[in-house]
């Protein structure tokens, strides 16, 4: 069984970028930048972003930081969206989500330019990556790809459950997976599955992103599939300093005990969806400079 170390593959990508990043430099003087906003103090957001801003400018990328109070009146996003559109030296846009309820997500991802929407949520990238166009792919779902080919796995023909039909992960996977270039066949899965275990055993491929612990056990595994897991969950465990831990959704010990290879939570899917992100304004800051 092995053990896929996505810390591993993301310092070999990010290395490659920022040897982009200065050929970029040094070719076009055009500096990648990527403007990240926050909205509020969500923990978990801060910690993600404050993880993105350091990946950033340690890949030599400019990073600007925007942290704007939770109050903060739609109209007034709306505004900063546009002029970070509008400005030059910023070359992807990214808005961390959750937003605070009184702030209409959808109509904060429709005002980024689709040219700067480097976590590649808006509408128009969706729709270009659907239908095979240029485009930036979703970070987290083009990570997870990018892992199961550096397991050493040939993904061609192989039968992919996706466990997860959110507009981040599940879907946009499950889209990924069945394209020509990756050629598997792919069954989404979902709540409204009925008996989820009869479709996981026949899997190749298993990526869980259902949110919650213990959604996948060794028992629901055929031998030597490729586990990816997804999830971040934070269980209760006093004997650590923060008085939690983080788990995915799958139950490491008995998916491993089946699993040809599985991925870790933390150290999996996680670090790859940073140096995803990563590659996408570095692309975008080449395509500026075309
Ligand atoms: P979501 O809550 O939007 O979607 C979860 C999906 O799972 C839903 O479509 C639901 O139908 C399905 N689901 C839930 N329980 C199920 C079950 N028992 N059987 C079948 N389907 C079930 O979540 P999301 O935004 O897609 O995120 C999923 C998980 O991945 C979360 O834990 C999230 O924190 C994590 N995540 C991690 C990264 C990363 O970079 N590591 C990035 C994005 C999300």
């Amino acid at each position: 069984m092995k053990v896929i170390d996505g810390k591993a593959l993301a310092a070999s990508l990010r290395a490659e970028i920022a040897k982009g990043v200065e050929e970029l430099k040094t070719a076009k003087s055009v500096t990648p930048g990527l403007a990240v906003i926050l909205v509020g103090d969500n923990p978990a957001s801060v910690s993600y972003v404050t993880a993105k801003e350091k990946a950033c400018r340690e890949a030599g990328m400019a990073s600007r930081e925007v942290r704007l109070p939770a109050d903060t009146p739609e109209a007034d996003l709306l505004a900063l969206v546009r002029e970070l559109n509008a400005d030059p030296a910023v070359h992807g846009i990214l808005v961390q989500l959750p937003l605070p309820k009184h702030i209409g997500e959808k109509n904060v991802i429709d005002a980024i330019a689709p040219e700067k929407d480097v976590d590649g949520f808006t509408p128009v990238n969706v729709g270009r990556m659907m239908i095979g166009e240029e485009c930036f792919l979703p970070c987290t779902p083009h990570g997870i790809v990018k892992l199961i080919e550096f397991s050493g796995m040939d993904i061609a023909g192989k039968h992919a459950v996706v466990i997860g039909r959110s507009n981040i992960v599940g879907k946009p996977v499950a889209a990924l997976l069945s394209r020509k270039e990756t050629n598997a066949t792919v069954t989404l899965c979902h709540t409204g599955t009925r008996d989820l275990a009869h479709f996981t055993r026949q899997a190749d491929i298993v990526v869980v992103a259902a949110g919650r612990a213990g959604t996948l056990t060794g028992d629901m595994l055929k031998p030597g599939a490729t586990v990816i897991d997804v999830g971040v969950n934070r269980i209760e465990d006093p004997s650590r300093p923060r008085g939690y831990r983080l788990v995915g959704d799958a139950d490491f010990d008995s998916c491993a005990a089946v699993a040809g290879a599985i991925t870790p939570v933390p150290g999996g899917v996680g670090p790859m969806t940073i140096t995803m992100l990563l590659w996408n304004t570095l692309e975008a800051a080449r395509r500026s400079a075309r």
